[in-house]
């Protein structure tokens, strides 16, 4: 084969759906917006492609994600321009940009691919897919419970919360953080031989995220680390104290994780993340918190936002293995047309079906084919019932309606009766 020949793949970490997997998606699609409806959320669209500086400046410079994920090229003029390594930062630059954030109060949501430069494997993608919640303009710990309700619900309605720990921390305000990140390099300088590689570059740069460590040898050393718990002052203790208490009063189970940090940098007060055991080493699900200073940082006035990202292809993950959702069908009736006449009336009957019926889903077979083969197409479609065309029929203007999946007598009916027929028989999905 000559080389130029060879098919193409697709790149590494990026992967296709494909149609049998698209109904689950569609199915977990349409949960999340009905959840976020109930709660009065609205849907922004937002580009893949924005500034390098935006991520720059609000995911911050010594990140993971800046340091090495990012997806970025100069466009043809020179501009510097990355695909998104997350929505939050574009939510904020399209609300400061069109002036919604100006006395205003926004519940928002976004669903679309984000790309980060990592080493693929399950769970881990270099595009995938994310919800991102995020709201505005609201400074007491209600919208924080609200947010936290809004995930519990849909992990009720997609069978899967008995999986799904809450974890909560607070992260106090920047002064608090300040005082409590000198304690904690005092700490680290002090067993400065038990720090892996990383740790000893984020001693300088961002020492809390030495918390996050997924190292198991520096278990120990950050468990016994000091607490940012105890550097709160009391306007964070009395938040993360309302937030707690409404959550006890809803029944949300949570564990208090002091070693709770995030990734990124500009989250203060509640932090959250929804981690599950069933998924290996990438088991969180969902991770959020109140980013208040970030509205600052990207030239807005002071104000309160608080938010989270849901991974989908780990929700998915779960869903497909805790819960026996059973999606849609795609087929209900499958029509066989053999013969030019029969080919031309059932093309007419099939938009009177149509008409009358519109969310049945009809699917007409196409490219002719003896009755065995489109038989057989039929069987493979998963239709309960077939439509049939023959010569016979196409003369005398009628269709035969046959069982696919019940023994039962085939039967031969005018347009109109086949149309009632399927009205009743079928339990339109
Ligand atoms: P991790 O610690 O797993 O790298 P993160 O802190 O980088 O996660 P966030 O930026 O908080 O992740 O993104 C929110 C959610 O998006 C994650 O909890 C996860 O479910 C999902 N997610 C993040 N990165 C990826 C990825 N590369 N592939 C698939 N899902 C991802
Ligand atoms: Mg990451």
């Amino acid at each position: 084969m000559a080389k130029n020949s060879q098919a193409i793949q697709a790149v590494r970490g990026m992967h296709d759906v494909l149609p049998e997997q698209t109904p689950l998606w569609q199915y977990v699609e349409q949960s999340i917006r009905d959840v976020l409806s109930a709660y009065s959320y609205k849907e922004i669209r937002l580009p893949i492609v924005e500034k390098t500086e935006l991520f720059k400046r609000s995911i911050g410079e010594v990140t993971d994600i800046v340091e090495k994920e990012m997806y970025t090229f100069d466009d043809r003029n020179g501009d510097s321009l990355t695909l998104r390594p997350e929505g939050t930062a574009g939510c904020l630059r399209a609300c400061l940009e069109h002036g919604l954030l100006h006395n205003q109060i926004h519940r928002l949501w976004y669903l679309g691919p984000m790309f980060r430069h990592e080493r693929p494997q399950k769970g881990r993608y270099r595009q995938f897919y994310q919800l991102g919640v995020e709201t505005y303009g609201m400074a007491g710990a209600d919208i924080d419970a609200e947010i936290i309700l809004l995930g519990e619900r849909l992990w009720h309605k997609l069978g899967i919360h008995d999986k799904l720990e809450l974890q909560l921390n607070s992260l106090g305000t920047t002064e608090e953080r300040a005082v409590y990140r000198d304690k904690l390099v005092e700490y680290f300088k002090a067993h400065i031989e038990q720090l892996d590689e990383d740790s000893l570059r984020r001693l300088e740069s961002n020492p809390l995220r030495i918390l996050d460590t997924k190292n198991p040898a520096m278990k120990a050393l950050v468990e016994n680390a000091p607490s940012l718990m105890d550097y709160l002052g009391e306007d964070s203790k009395s938040h993360f104290q309302t937030l707690t208490d409404s959550l006890d009063a809803l029944g949300v189970k949570y564990r208090l994780n002091t070693r709770l940090v995030r990734g990124l940098d500009y989250y203060g007060k509640t932090v959250f993340e929804w981690v599950t055991d069933e998924l290996g080493a990438q088991g969180t699900v969902c991770a959020g918190g109140r980013y208040d200073g970030l509205i600052e940082q990207l030239g807005g006035k002071n104000n309160h936002a608080i938010g989270f990202a849901l991974g989908m292809e780990r929700l998915l993950s779960l869903v497909e293995l805790l819960s026996d959702v059973s999606v849609a069908r795609t087929v209900d009736v499958y029509m066989i047309r053999v013969g030019s006449e029969a080919e031309k009336q059932g093309l007419i009957f099939a938009e009177q079906v149509r008409d009358q019926i519109p969310p049945l889903k009809l699917q007409v077979n196409c490219n002719a084919g003896s009755f065995k083969s489109q038989f057989k197409k039929a069987d493979k479609s998963g239709a309960p019932f077939a439509i049939i065309i023959g010569e016979d029929e196409a003369e005398n203007k009628n269709v035969s309606v046959k069982f696919l999946r019940e023994q039962q007598p085939q039967q031969t009916l005018s347009y109109t009766a086949a149309i009632e027929f399927l009205q009743t028989q079928i339990g339109v999905q």
